[in-house]
């Protein structure tokens, strides 16, 4: 069993956190917020009073936190992890961030003597909880090696996805694809219905036939066929507009870095930004659903 810091202790973090201590490792938890300290101590990790505090024993250093500038802030700064952890530690951001900030931050962090991957997650919070995650992980071979095991504790798959950056690389196609996808399956259903089709019926014979797809079998956004999707529940997040409105300015971001055409991705983040707008910005991502059906 291995000295694990946890930094970020949010809705993914958390859990993420409580599954490593269930698991059997030492960790040591800080977060900006007491209150998520609290409760990773109540589910058996150790309380820490500053970065300095969190990771000055560990092996690993885990991060889960907003956005990239985050992510710089608490490796680099001052008191950050950097100054601090020990130089045979193995530094992990989990959180989802642009490839170039990732490979940024490996790059900086190479420098000063350390090891770090970008392991980013897909399966939002039910996942994290449930140490179901898919991790997605960029970096070197051995890196991934050592860790390999450990994220096991948090989820079900792990994957190389090849030198730093790559695992965001992974995530922001993903990500992409799962927004476009997601506007693409309101579209069909909402032309079924107004067409004579149930949502029930369209969802009987779409899900076997070529249209089907993860945003329909799994997480549909017309009410009525998949119980558990968030259209049941007033599209109550789930995973928010807001955090699909990232990841698809991410993936902008990162196809302009390139030059990759992505004229869909372009049109979703479009899409995702009126949904901003209009204040669904806390809402589910599918109730992309409700604006297509003109019901907003
Ligand atoms: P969150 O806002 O719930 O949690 C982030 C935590 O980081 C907060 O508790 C905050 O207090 C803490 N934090 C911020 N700055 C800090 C600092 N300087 N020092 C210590 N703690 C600090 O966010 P989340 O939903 O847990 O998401 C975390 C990351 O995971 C994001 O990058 C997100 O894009 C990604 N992600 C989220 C989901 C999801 O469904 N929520 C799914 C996949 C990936």
């Amino acid at each position: 069993m291995s000295n694990v810091a946890f930094i970020g202790l949010g809705n993914m973090g958390s859990g993420m956190c409580a599954n490593l201590a269930k698991a059997g490792h030492s960790v040591k938890a800080f977060d900006l917020s007491p209150q998520a300290i609290e409760q990773a101590i109540n589910s058996g990790a150790t309380g820490a009073e500053s970065i300095a505090d969190c990771v000055a024993q560990a092996e690993y250093v885990i991060t889960m936190l907003p956005a990239g500038k985050h992510v710089h802030s608490v490796y680099f700064d001052q008191d950050g992890i950097t100054s601090h952890a020990l130089k045979s530690a193995v530094l992990i951001d989990c959180s989802t961030i642009a490839v170039s900030e990732a490979r940024d931050i490996a790059t900086q962090a190479a420098a000063l003597g350390y090891a770090v991957v970008d392991a980013p997650v897909s399966g939002g919070v039910a996942a994290a909880n449930a140490g179901t995650l898919t991790f997605m992980v960029g970096g070197s071979d051995s890196a991934f090696a050592q860790i390999e095991g450990l994220l096991g504790n948090m989820g079900q798959n792990i994957f190389h996805a090849g030198i730093s950056g790559n695992g965001q690389a992974a995530k922001t196609a993903n990500n992409m694809l799962l927004g476009i996808s997601m506007i693409a399956t309101s579209e069909a259903f909402n032309l079924a219905e107004k067409l004579g089709l149930s949502a029930e019926k369209f969802f009987e014979i779409s899900s076997k036939a070529s249209g089907q797809c993860w945003s329909m079998t799994s997480y549909c956004p017309a009410p009525g066929p998949v119980p558990t999707s968030p259209a049941n529940n007033d599209y109550t997040a789930g995973f928010a507009v807001a955090m699909m409105l990232k990841d698809l300015k991410l993936a902008q971001d990162a196809g302009q870095s390139v030059d990759a055409a992505t004229p869909l991705g372009q049109q979703a983040t479009e899409i995702y930004q009126d949904l901003d707008n209009a204040g669904l910005t806390g809402k589910d991502f599918s109730v992309v659903m409700q604006q297509i059906k003109g019901e907003l």
